[in-house]
């Protein structure tokens, strides 16, 4: 299984906002044509498990979740979950001193279920259902984000007497960022969190501090997501603090905590920019100390929600090629998945990198798009990219930058069901998520 790689770097972090490799740190380029991921062989893990698969480099993993806490030293990096979610990835996250944040009692019970521990979990959502605060009740979360009005009485009614669930009041500071409308939740006129304009914010921070058995402790914004650098997170914390002094002002209390969200950007392509968190914290920090110094407000312990930054790099998407035709001018490279493992195109319009594995090809490269094997003829997985003219059935590509947002979004379109996860590290390979089968499909259709 494995191949005479070079040994593993720790993970380049590139200047802000400076071009990012696209490949984990451990990804070597044999003469071969294959390409090796934590020591193995991407080609043999395609023969091994099948395909498509997603494979997800460990040490990649631990070195984007160091990387955070390095840059934050005293603050709190939780993990936001829904960006991808496996039971191993949940004992990495907790060997890394990371926190969790989950939005539904089923990413909640699999991480009480892994044994991650529930005062490290923030609980999200914009419409959390009954069983969500019970849930997160029953397992003890450390905080629950308040996302509405409303929410507040009916969290607080769950709450057992004599005990107080710890909170944070989400708010929408009116700052523009994310790499696509579907994902700026920063700014008014979108379904997340309660605007610091018009006074909703404060508002709903009265009604928390109305109840007794709710603890306010901070403030928690997101602003979207593929955000590529600092100053929109410096405008939010502008912000933020300015509502901290007026709360301090009109209530006399000092929330000691501030969560400004993930959505820190990492590359897709060969060039595109990345956010770096020393950067990112070196400036942040630093405006934060500086607005509370102007309102004579303690500096409040800061909380990062990275999803994507995190597992985003360190996985691989393998598919094999099942057709390639020529129509209309153009060539379609047909392989084994599409939008069912992977709906970020079809969604957002994003852009991949792929890449031949397995053999090397002295064919010129030509222009293809790689479409996946669903019944939409939008089901692209990669628009207009080189390959070399050669690729033909059979053939093993790889897609990086693929552990974020792929099978955590990932549907049972036409019932091809859901591809394993395979993770890698030190030369060794263990399947961590099996394969969807025809059969569980079946399983849950129990009509007649
Ligand atoms: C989605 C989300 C995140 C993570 O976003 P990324 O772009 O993956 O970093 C963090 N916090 C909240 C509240 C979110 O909704």
């Amino acid at each position: 299984m494995s191949l005479p790689l070079a040994p593993a770097a720790p993970p380049p972090l590139p200047a802000e906002p400076g071009p990012a490799p696209v490949w984990p740190a451990s990804a070597a380029f044999p003469p071969s044509g294959d390409v090796g991921v934590g020591g193995v062989s991407l080609a043999e893990l395609a023969d091994r498990f099948g395909t498509p698969c997603y494979v997800l480099d460990e040490a990649e993993v631990r070195a984007r979740a160091r990387a955070w806490r390095a840059a934050l030293p005293g603050a709190r990096v939780a993990y936001a979950a829904k960006a991808f979610l496996s039971r191993s990835l949940i004992r990495w996250l907790d060997e890394e001193e990371l926190s969790l944040d989950v939005c539904s009692a089923g990413e909640l019970e699999l991480a009480a279920h892994a044994g991650f521990p529930g005062d490290r979990v923030l609980l999200h959502g914009n419409a959390k259902s009954p069983e969500d605060l019970r849930a997160a009740l029953r397992l003890g979360v450390g905080r629950v984000v308040i996302d509405s009005i409303g929410e507040t009485a009916r969290l607080a009614a769950l709450v057992p007497a004599g005990a107080r669930q710890k909170v944070l009041v989400r708010v929408v500071p009116g700052v523009e960022a994310g790499a696509h409308a579907a994902v700026r939740t920063g700014v008014e006129g979108q379904k997340f969190g309660l605007p610091i304009a018009g006074g909703h914010a404060e508002g709903a921070v009265a009604r928390v501090l109305g109840q007794r058995r709710l603890e306010l402790v901070g403030l928690h914004c997101h602003l979207g997501s593929q955000i590529p650098s600092a100053e929109p997170y410096v405008t939010a914390v502008r912000r933020l603090v300015a509502l901290l002094a007026r709360l301090r002002d009109l209530h006399g209390v000092t929330l000691p905590e501030l969560d400004l969200g993930g959505g820190f950007g990492i590359a897709y392509r060969a060039g595109d920019p990345a956010l770096d968190p020393a950067a990112w914290a070196g400036r942040v920090q630093r405006e934060l100390a500086l607005c509370c110094a102007h309102e004579d407000l303690p500096v409040p312990r800061l909380t990062v929600e990275p999803g994507r930054w995190i597992t985003g790099p360190a996985g691989v998407a393998l598919y094999r090629v099942l057709a390639v035709k020529t129509t209309g001018g153009r060539t379609f490279v047909a392989v084994d998945g599409g939008m069912s493992d992977n709906p970020r195109p079809a969604l957002y319009g994003v852009r991949y990198t792929v890449r031949l594995v397995g053999r090397a090809s002295r064919a010129p490269l030509r222009p293809v798009s790689v479409v996946g094997r669903h019944c939409e003829a939008g089901d692209v997985l990669a628009q207009d990219i080189a390959l070399p003219g050669d690729v033909r059935p059979g053939d093993v590509l790889a897609v990086p930058a693929s552990g974020a947002y792929h099978l955590s979004m990932a549907s049972a379109y036409n019932l091809v069901g859901r591809p394993p996860v395979v993770a890698v590290a030190d030369g060794r390979a263990r399947l961590v998520v099996r394969r969807e089968t025809a059969a569980d499909l079946r399983a849950r259709d129990v009509g007649e």
